[in-house]
C-alpha cells in the first residue's frame, strides 16, 4: 500500500514537466505562477486533464473556504503567497491507497543534519516536543536513535536534496514530508533557506516539525483554519501549544487514544 501511496506521490511532482499538457494561458507572467502552484498544492489526478484554469483555481477557493470566483482575486493571491508546507492539499490518492500507517506504535527518530539558526540543542528540543504533540495523545512513543537507521529520518536542506522534491530558497515551501512507510516513508524535510527560530520571529521550528510530523505519520493537510494541519504557516505560542480538535480526532482516528495507565 506504501508503495502505491509513493507512486502517486511522484506524479504530482512530474505533473508540471508533462509536455503532453495542451498550454493555452494567456501570456500574463502571473499565469505560469498560479499554475505552478496549483499542479503543486491541486494536482489533476482523475478529472480532465483539459480543466480549466478557472476551474482548478475554484477547487482551491473551496479548500481554503474563499469566494469561489474562479479568478485570481486578492484574497486568493494572497494565500498563494503565503510559506507553507510542500505536500499536496487534495490527496485523492487516498482513495487508492487508503489512509497509510505505522503498523507499530513505538517509533524511531534520527536528526541527520541541522540548521545553523539555532543551537543544535534547541533543534533538538524543538524536534522533541514536536514528537510529544503526537505521544501526548495516542499510544504512540517516539525515541531517538544516533546510528542506526530510523523510522522518521530528519534532516535540513536546501534545493534539490536527493528525493526528487526540491525546495525553492526562502519563502514559499517550507518543509515536507512522506507518508509512513518504508524507506524515506515517514521521514521529515525541512529548507534551510528558511530562517529558523524558537520564538515569535522569522519560521518556529516546533510548529512546522509538528506539522511535519503529522504527515509522517499518516495525516493529510486539513481545511479547518487553526488546525496544525492547515498547509499554511501562521504563529502561535509554542509554549501554550494545545493540539486543536480537528487534529486530535484525525490521529486518534488512525493510532486510538492514550492508554490512561501510561
Ligand atoms: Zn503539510
Ligand atoms: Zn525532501
Amino acid at each position: 500500500m506504501g508503495t502505491m501511496h509513493y507512486l502517486l506521490l511522484c506524479t504530482v511532482i512530474f505533473l508540471p514537466e508533462s509536455s503532453a499538457f495542451p498550454v493555452s494561458l494567456s501570456p500574463e507572467p502571473d499565469n505560469e505562477k498560479v499554475k505552478g502552484y496549483l499542479d503543486k498544492f491541486f494536482p489533476i489526478f482523475t478529472k480532465t486533464r483539459n480543466q480549466s484554469i478557472a476551474e482548478r483555481i475554484k477547487e482551491m477557493q473551496k479548500f481554503f473556504h474563499l469566494p469561489i470566483t474562479g479568478k485570481l482575486d486578492k484574497e486568493t493571491e494572497k494565500i498563494m503567497q503565503m510559506p507553507r508546507c510542500g505536500m499536496p492539499d487534495v490527496a485523492e490518492y487516498q482513495t487508492f491507497a487508503g489512509s497509510p500507517k505505522w503498523e507499530k506504535t513505538d517509533l524511531t527518530y534520527k536528526i541527520l543534519s541541522y540548521t545553523s539558526d539555532l543551537p543544535i540543542r534547541k533543534v533538538n528540543d524543538a524536534i522533541k516536543r514536536a514528537f510529544r504533540v503526537w505521544s501526548d495523545v495516542t499510544p504512540l512513543r517516539f525515541r531517538r536513535v544516533y546510528l542506526r537507521q530510523a523510522d522518521i529520518e530528519i534532516k535540513f536542506a536546501r534545493r534539490e536534496h536527493g528525493d526528487g522534491f526540491p525546495f525553492d530558497g526562502k519563502g514559499g515551501t517550507l518543509a515536507h514530508a512522506f507518508p509512513p512507510g518504508e524507506g524515506r516513508g515517514g521521514d521529515a524535510h525541512f529548507d534551510n533557506d528558511e530562517k529558523w527560530s524558537d520564538v515569535d520571529q522569522d519560521i518556529n521550528l516546533f510548529l512546522v516539525a509538528a506539522h511535519e510530523f503529522g504527515h509522517s505519520l499518516g495525516l493529510d493537510h486539513s481545511n479547518v483554519s487553526g488546525a496544525l494541519m492547515y498547509p499554511t504557516y501562521s504563529y502561535q505560542n509554542p509554549e501554550t501549544f494545545k493540539l486543536p480538535a480537528d487534529d486530535r480526532r484525525g490521529i486518534q482516528k488512525l493510532y486510538g487514544k492514550k492508554p490512561s495507565n501510561s
